[in-house]
Order: structure tokens, then C-alpha cells, then sequence
């Protein structure tokens, strides 16, 4: 690595920092997903100094929490450019361009070795959780000699790092949206934890026991609830006892069934087809128009009640809850920055028209980089999946092409980091021939795409509409 000297150590990184020599200071990058650790060979390929902070004891952490679902995005698409030049140069071995990998295989096959290599490693920090973020000796409402202040980095354990540029890698899966149908938390759901496991829990492997012959409650109407529904009922087939009942806002679940044999898309068409008829046979019991209100312990079980919005009310006791209800972003960890937030998505305003998912879905969100991500925070920059905020639009290809055109700006390469692109064929990223050939142990058809994972079905675009994503 050209120009990079070694990380200097925390105890010297504040005291540089008010020193004022700014440029000596690291670019911080938050989480070591798929698309930090894209930050990163990056950076590291342009020699820029830098140090990536990971919450997680190892790399790709969230998708280690989904490992056991495969993508349905093949290879080729899972690899960001710069950190495949660096994996190759130490003999790396590309897997297979056309396999579909699990998340552990994104870990195992790709992440890992990625986060290893000798010109990232000694630059990655595991178990090293951001707390705050903010300029040294400036709050957010103070100007004067803000664009000059280093970044002032505070971790959970107390440490503070200076830094002179923040990529903002952390994703959402920490940040689960709530069960309350008004988008706060339900009465009582933060007591009820322990009784609610959050999107695709792992019911036909690791986590079997947990559910079979008990009842689930499951919450949402995406695809994650959606593939989570056809585990159970899959479990239901040879665990007696194992019960389900399916709870989602609307009137009706037809948007989730999609169009069955009429689908666009015959993996969506399939899945939902598949849904409607477990709801039909009585194996799945639907309750629409199910506004989450309470939620309660009682004797190690667990009671939601719905009240609507006329002030109706509807109980359902359960063993345990599945809260399919989708991400939001944390941007309290930056909240004395000066961010841009879209109102709705709580994207930049810049990116949230390309994103819409009313307007998109993932294949249809055209490339964007530096210009679209930042913020009136000089030098602060999201990506990735949080970039997104809200919208489940989110695809990895994006991601790498946002983590190649912010640390090109960050070099001061303009030309590069405005020249973005985005090398995606029309079909093939979000649904594959191949993809549509598979199904997940979970049961997911893996052409439905799992960046709408928490998307309801309406918001995906149709086929009509130039989309390739389920
Ligand atoms: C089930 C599923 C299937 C998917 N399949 C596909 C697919 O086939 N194709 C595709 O293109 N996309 C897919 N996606 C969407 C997307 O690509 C993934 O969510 C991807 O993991 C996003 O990468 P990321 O690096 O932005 O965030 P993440 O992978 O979420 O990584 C964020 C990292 O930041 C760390 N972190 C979080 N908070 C902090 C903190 N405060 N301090 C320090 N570290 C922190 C986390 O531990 C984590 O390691 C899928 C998503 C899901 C959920």
C-alpha cells in the first residue's frame, strides 16, 4: 500500500489531532459488512490512511446473523472491485461467478479473507462498537472552524479516536423497526423481548427447537415474513403441535400473494402462490387489519392485542412472536453531526428520489456516489445499506460503487469519484434463472430478492415497470 504509514495508536490520535494536523488523522470507517470492508480496500488501494471500527468479534457480523439464507444475488455481483485486486494479488481464488452463496458463505468465501489481508488487517478493529460521533470541540450548532475540526470518535467502552473522514458503514440490522403499528414501540414489546426473535430466524436449522410444536405469532407483510410463514409451516409438516398465526396491517394479504401463476416473477408468483394456499388449507391463520398495540407476559407466554382505528380491540396469545416488520437506520450515533435526512426514508434528500421504493425496486435505482450521499457535514458520508434509511431497495453493487466514489472524493480524485456506473445486467441481480431454479432451506424462492426482504409486495415494482427484483 502506497503512502500509508501504519495506524498511529489511539493514545496519540487525539493528542495529534489537536495538534492540528488533520491530514495525519485516519479515515474512520464504521462496520466491517460487505460494504465497509468494500470502504476499505478502497482506501487502502489509493493508500489513504484509515482504520475500520467493527462493533462484531469478526468480519460481516449482520450477515452472520442470516447466514443460513442464501443470496439472490449470484457471485458476481457480491464482489466489490478494488477488494477483489487485493484478494487476487495474495492468490485468492474468485468462487464461482453464477452460485448463489449463503450469508455464511459471504463470510467464509469472501468477507474473511478480505478482513485478513495484509493491507486491511492491522487496520481493523473488532469489538470496537461506535457510541457517537462528532467534530473535536464543536457541537452541532457550532460553525467556526467546523470543515477544520477532526472527527471526534467516541466508542462504547470510552475510548476516543480522531478522524479526519467518517464512512458510515453500519447498516440497520441492529435497528429492527418495532412491532407498534404506529412505528413507535408496542406497550409492553421492550418487556417482551425475550420472547420475540426478529426477521428469518433460522426454524429449519439452528433455531427448530425454539419453534417446533409451539405457536408463532408472526408480524408483517414482506417477504421476510412471507419466508419466515413457509419455515413454520414446512416445520408444522413433522413437528406436531407447531402452530401459526400470521398478523398483518392491511385488509387483505393478496398484496403479499403477489399474482401467483399470472406473477411477472414465477419465484414471487411461487411464494406467494404457496402462502395463500397454507392460509386456505387452515394451516396458517391470517388476521388482517391487525394493528399491534400491546403486547404481554403471562405464564411464558406472550399476548398481542390489536387495536384499530376504531378503537376495536383483538388479542392472540403465542409462544413466541417473529417481528418481520423490516430496518430503520440509527442515526443517533451521528446526531451531533448536520445531517440532510429525506423526512420520509431517512436517506439523504439527494438519493431519497433514486431509491423510492414506490418508484424502485433494487434493480432500477440508478448509480449514484458522492454527490447523492452528502450531507452538510463536510467529510461524513453513510453507505451501504444505511445509506438507504428506510427503503429496502438496497443492493450490494450499489453499496460497492457508493464505497468506490466516496473514497475517490476523499482523494480528491473529483473525475473518478463523479464518474459513477453501475455494471448491472437487466436481469440477474435481483432474480436469476439460476435463482429461480433454487430454493433456500428456509424456503425462500431465491429469486425474490432479499433486499426487499421486509418490503411489502406493493412496493416492489412490476415487471411492466422495467423491474428485475421480486
Ligand atoms: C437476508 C438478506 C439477504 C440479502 N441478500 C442480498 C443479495 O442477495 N444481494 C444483495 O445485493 N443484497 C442482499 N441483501 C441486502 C444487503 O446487501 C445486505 O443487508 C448487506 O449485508 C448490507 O451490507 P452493509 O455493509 O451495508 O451492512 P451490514 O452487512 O449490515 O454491515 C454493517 C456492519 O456494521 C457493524 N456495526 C453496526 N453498528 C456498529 C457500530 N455502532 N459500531 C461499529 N460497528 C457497527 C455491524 O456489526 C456490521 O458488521 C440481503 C439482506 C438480507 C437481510
Amino acid at each position: 500500500m502506497s503512502g500509508c504509514r501504519g495506524p498511529i495508536p489511539a493514545e496519540e490520535n487525539i493528542p495529534a489531532a489537536r495538534a492540528g494536523g488533520l491530514g495525519d488523522l485516519p479515515i474512520v470507517v464504521i462496520g466491517a459488512g460487505p460494504v465497509g470492508l468494500a470502504a476499505a480496500a478502497h482506501l487502502a488501494g489509493r493508500g489513504l490512511d484509515f482504520l475500520v471500527l467493527e462493533a462484531g468479534a469478526g468480519a460481516g457480523a449482520s450477515v452472520a446473523r442470516w447466514g443460513h439464507v442464501r443470496l439472490f444475488s449470484p457471485w458476481r455481483f457480491d464482489i466489490d472491485g478494488a477488494a477483489r485486486r487485493l484478494l487476487e494479488a495474495e492468490g485468492w481464488t474468485a468462487p464461482d461467478p453464477d452460485r448463489l452463496p449463503t450469508g455464511a458463505e459471504l463470510i467464509s468465501g469472501y468477507l474473511a479473507p478480505l478482513a485478513a489481508h495484509p493491507a486491511i488487517a492491522p487496520r481493523l478493529r473488532f469489538g470496537a462498537h461506535v457510541a457517537a460521533i462528532s467534530r473535536l470541540g464543536h457541537d452541532r450548532v457550532r460553525t467556526s472552524g467546523r470543515e477544520n475540526a477532526p472527527f471526534l470518535i467516541r466508542l462504547a467502552s470510552g475510548e476516543e479516536i480522531a478522524a479526519r473522514a467518517v464512512i458510515d458503514a453500519s447498516g440497520t440490522w441492529t435497528t429492527p423497526n418495532v412491532l407498534g403499528a404506529n412505528g413507535l414501540p408496542a406497550h409492553g414489546e421492550a418487556a417482551a423481548a425475550p420472547y420475540i426473535d426478529h426477521a428469518l430466524p433460522d426454524i429449519l436449522g439452528a433455531d427448530r427447537r425454539t419453534y417446533a410444536g409451539r405457536h408463532t405469532l408472526v408480524v408483517g407483510a414482506g417477504h421476510s415474513a412471507a419466508t419466515t410463514l413457509l419455515a413454520l409451516a414446512a416445520l408444522a409438516e413433522d413437528a406436531p403441535g407447531t402452530s401459526i398465526t400470521w398478523a398483518i396491517r392491511a385488509a387483505s394479504a393478496s398484496r403479499t400473494y403477489g399474482g401467483g401463476d399470472a406473477d411477472a416473477l414465477p419465484a414471487r408468483g411461487a411464494l406467494g402462490t404457496r402462502l395463500r394456499e397454507h392460509v386456505r388449507s387452515g394451516r396458517i391463520r391470517l388476521l388482517t387489519g391487525f394493528h399491534t398495540h400491546t403486547v404481554s407476559r403471562d405464564a411464558g407466554r406472550v399476548t398481542v392485542t390489536s387495536r384499530d382505528l376504531t378503537g376495536a380491540e383483538r388479542s392472540v396469545t403465542a409462544d413466541r412472536i417473529v417481528a418481520a416488520t423490516g430496518y430503520r437506520p440509527d442515526h443517533a450515533i451521528a446526531s451531533e453531526l448536520r445531517l440532510d435526512l429525506d423526512p420520509v426514508l431517512g436517506s439523504t434528500r439527494a438519493l431519497a428520489p433514486l431509491i423510492d421504493p414506490d418508484q424502485h425496486s433494487c434493480g432500477t435505482v440508478p448509480p449514484h456516489g458522492v454527490d447523492e450521499l452528502a450531507h452538510p457535514e463536510p467529510d461524513y458520508y453513510a453507505v451501504g445499506v444505511k445509506s438507504y434509511g428506510r427503503a429496502p431497495t438496497f443492493l450490494l453493487a450499489t453499496g460497492y460503487e457508493q464505497a468506490r466514489s466516496v473514497v475517490a472524493a476523499l482523494a480528491g480524485d473529483w473525475d473518478a469519484a463523479r464518474d459513477v456506473r453501475l455494471d448491472l445486467p437487466e436481469t440477474g441481480v435481483c432474480s436469476s434463472g439460476l435463482a429461480e431454479a433454487q430454493e433456500t432451506r428456509v424456503g425462500l424462492a431465491t429469486g425474490i430478492t432479499g433486499g426487499l426482504l421486509a418490503a411489502p409486495l406493493p412496493s416492489v415494482a412490476t415487471a411492466s415497470g422495467g423491474s428485475c427484483c421480486g
